[in-house]
C-alpha cells in the first residue's frame, strides 16, 4: 500500500511541485484547490502520470469546515494521511502605514489559521496510527522580517512557532513535526514584483540565482522521508544563502 500525502494549495506553484515530486516517490496524493480550473485537470493528470493515485479535494484553508471536509473525503478514500504539507499561502503586501485591518487578517487567516485549521483536522489520525510528517511551508520573512509584509511575515514567524511547538506535543506519538523557510522562489507570487526588485534581491543572493520550485519540493521530499527520521522542530531556509 502506497503511504499518501496531501498537500494544500497544490494546483500551481510550490505546492505543485511538492506533489508531482512526492508522486515520483511513490506517495499517493490528494492536491487540494479553492476553485474548479484548468491547473487542476492538469495538475491531476501529471500526477496519474506518475503511476500513482490522484484525489482532488475542494476547500479554502481560512476555511475550519472545509478543512474538516476536505480531510474526512481523503480518509474515506485514502483510509490515512501520511504526509501533510501545508503549502497554501497568499501575500497582501503593504507598508503599515498603508495596511487596512483586512490585508493584515486575510494573510493571517489564509496563511496562520489555515495550517491550524488543516493539522488540527488530521493530527488525530497521525495520532492513531503513531506515525506521520508535518511539513509547514514558512518564509525567510519569518525570520528576518521584511518591509512591507508585516501581515506576510507575522503569519510566516506565527508557523514556526507553531512548528516547533507541536514538534514537542507529538514527538511521543512518532509524528515529526518541520518547516521549511525558502528564500525567493521563481512562482506567480513573485512575478508580480518589478524586474528591478527581483534584479536587486538576486544580487543579495549568494548562490546568483532565484530558487525554483523544484528546490522547495526536494527539502519535503527529504523532510517526509526515512533520511529525515532524527529531525523534528527544524526550519530548514531554502533561500540559497540569502538569509
Ligand atoms: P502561488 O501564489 O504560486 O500559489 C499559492 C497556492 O496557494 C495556489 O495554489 C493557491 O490556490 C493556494 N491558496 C491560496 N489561498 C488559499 C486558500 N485560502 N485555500 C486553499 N488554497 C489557497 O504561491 P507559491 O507557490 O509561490 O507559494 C507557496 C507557499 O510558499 C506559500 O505558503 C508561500 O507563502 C510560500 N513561500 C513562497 C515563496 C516564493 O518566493 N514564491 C517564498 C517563501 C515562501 P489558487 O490557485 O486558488 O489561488
Amino acid at each position: 500500500m502506497n503511504k499518501v500525502a496531501f498537500v494544500t494549495g497544490s494546483t500551481r506553484g510550490i505546492g505543485k511541485e511538492i506533489a508531482i515530486t512526492l508522486a515520483e516517490s511513490g506517495y499517493d496524493i490528494a492536491i487540494n484547490y479553492r476553485y474548479e480550473n484548468e491547473n487542476l485537470k492538469i495538475t491531476k493528470k501529471e500526477i496519474e502520470e506518475k503511476g500513482v493515485k490522484c484525489l482532488t479535494v475542494q476547500g479554502d484553508v481560512s476555511s475550519f469546515e472545509d478543512c474538516e471536509k476536505c480531510i474526512k473525503n481523503i480518509i474515506d478514500e485514502y483510509g490515512k494521511i501520511d504526509v501533510l504539507v501545508n503549502n497554501a499561502g497568499i501575500t497582501k503586501d503593504t507598508l503599515l502605514m498603508r495596511m487596512k485591518k483586512e490585508d493584515f487578517e486575510d494573510v493571517i487567516d489564509i496563511n496562520l489559521v489555515g495550517t491550524f485549521n488543516v493539522t488540527k483536522n488530521v493530527i488525530s489520525h497521525m495520532i492513531k496510527s503513531r506515525s506521520g510528517r508535518i511539513i509547514n511551508i514558512s518564509s525567510v520573512v519569518g525570520i528576518s522580517g521584511n518591509a512591507g509584509q508585516t501581515n506576510y511575515s507575522a503569519s510566516k514567524a506565527g508557523i514556526i512557532g507553531f512548528t516547533k511547538s507541536l514538534a514537542k506535543e507529538v514527538a511521543s506519538r512518532g509524528i515529526l513535526v518541520n518547516a521549511v523557510a525558502p528564500g525567493f522562489i521563481e512562482t506567480d507570487m513573485t512575478d508580480i514584483l518589478k524586474d528591478e526588485i527581483k534584479d536587486e534581491i538576486t544580487k543579495n543572493i549568494p548562490l546568483k540565482r532565484v530558487g525554483t520550485a523544484k528546490d522547495v519540493a526536494n527539502v519535503v521530499k527529504f523532510l517526509a522521508s526515512e533520511d529525515s527520521s532524527y529531525i523534528t522542530g527544524q526550519v530548514i531556509c531554502v533561500d540559497g544563502g540569502l538569509l
